[in-house]
């Protein structure tokens, strides 16, 4: 094991401590900031934001891109212009970050869990597939779970660590038993399927600039889409949905304060200038940790899955024997590498223990054995 902590710490170049995962500003962004403060259009009006919804939705070739607050007000969104109300149900992967389920019950809604892949670690289609056709009909273009007598609205799946699950195979599914497709694309921005970017496929993707997503705004979120109403209701949603208008406030139903302010904008234009550049030294990265690992018998490194050019957010590996898994977070973190395991499984949380489940072998599988080691952009 110490010849991970030497090879990593060779890597960063460094015999302190090393975080997971680092952001870097390393470009325009105190350039764009101090533009942004002297302008004084530091909150939810600015060209910053505007600029920043052009750019993104170019990026990740969308229509339309609208800035949220955070990654999970935008996927909270993304499901209510789903037409998900408290009355239905969501299908998604256990394995994720809390988020995902959050959004889902601030609607009221259920979420019902299905399992991953091993090589995505995503949403398995199969798994979908199976659990549709065993426990579901479609009724009058609905699809109806049988057993609690509700509406599935919606499908979302996850990009886990910017591994692309197998989103087509995804969306043909959910457009067979009518389900609305809603991606969680807050840790894929970057990374495409086939040579479609992630959190495009579906009716609405939802992304995320936290702090420690791979490019970030302090705090912050993306809603994108296709479909010119919905963005236009995304905006209106984000915005205490007001009634454009040059100088009356009225608003005509209960909106949100989800909007991203300027100054985060400003930031995050600046971010996205070095996107590419962060990919590739996170591939590059993930090609040497490649290579460390290619002879390890007890440790995979995990690698893209077959048509998913990923971002590799965040590095990880599972260590075969389940007995082990601690022996390595120990010692790297004891040696000032931080390290740390993968998600507990969303139904074993207090909140989302009734939640109806299909056998979550693979989540199991992956939940016990798989670590993200030392991640952060190389500079
Ligand atoms: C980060 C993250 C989110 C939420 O984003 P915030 O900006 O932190 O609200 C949602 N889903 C997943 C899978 C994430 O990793």
């Amino acid at each position: 094991m110490q010849k991970l902590v030497d090879f990593i710490q060779n890597i960063y170049n460094t015999k302190e401590f090393i975080p997971l995962h680092e952001p870097r500003f390393i470009g325009n962004e105190k350039k764009y900031l101090n533009d942004c403060i002297d302008s004084t259009f530091v909150s939810s009006v600015g060209k910053y934001v505007d600029m920043f919804e052009e750019q993104f939705a170019e990026k990740v070739g969308s229509k339309y891109a609208i800035a949220t607050v955070n990654g999970t007000a935008a996927l909270h969104i993304a499901l209510l212009l789903s037409d998900v109300t408290a009355d239905d149900e969501v299908i998604t992967q256990p394995l994720t970050f809390v988020a995902t389920c959050n959004a889902i019950e601030y609607i009221g809604a259920k979420s019902i869990f299905v399992d991953v892949d091993l090589d995505t670690m995503g949403l398995s289609p199969q798994s979908l597939k199976e659990f549709l056709e065993k426990n579901c009909e479609v009724i009058d273009k609905k699809c109806i779970n049988k057993t609690t007598k509700k509406i599935i609205k919606a499908c979302v799946p996850m990009h886990t660590f910017g591994h692309s699950c197998k989103i087509q195979e995804i969306k043909d599914i959910c457009d067979a038993w009518h389900i609305a497709l809603v991606e969680d694309s807050a840790e894929s921005l970057g990374t495409t399927y086939k040579g479609k970017h992630t959190g495009t496929f579906g009716k609405l993707g939802a992304f995320s600039f936290n702090g420690n997503k791979i490019i970030t705004s302090g705090g912050g979120g993306v809603i994108v889409t296709d479909d010119e109403n919905l963005a236009k209701k995304a905006k209106y949603l984000t915005t205490t949905a007001k009634i454009p208008h040059k100088w009356e406030y009225v608003h005509d139903e209960i909106g949100y304060n989800y909007r991203m302010p300027n100054l985060n904008a400003s930031l995050l234009v600046a971010q996205l200038e070095q996107l590419d550049g962060f990919i590739k030294s996170k591939r590059d990265l993930a090609s040497k940790y490649t290579e460390f690992f290619k002879d390890d018998e007890n440790i995979d490194f995990v690698k893209e899955p077959k048509d998913s050019k990923s971002n590799y957010w965040l590095q990880a590996v599972i260590v075969k024997d389940v007995a082990k898994r601690d022996n390595v977070l120990e010692y790297t973190n004891k040696h000032g590498i931080m390290t740390r395991p993968i998600w507990k499984l969303m139904n074993e949380l207090d909140m989302f223990k009734d939640c109806q489940c299909e056998c979550l072998k693979n989540a199991k599988y992956l939940e016990q054995r798989v670590i993200n080691i030392s991640s952060s952009v190389i500079v």
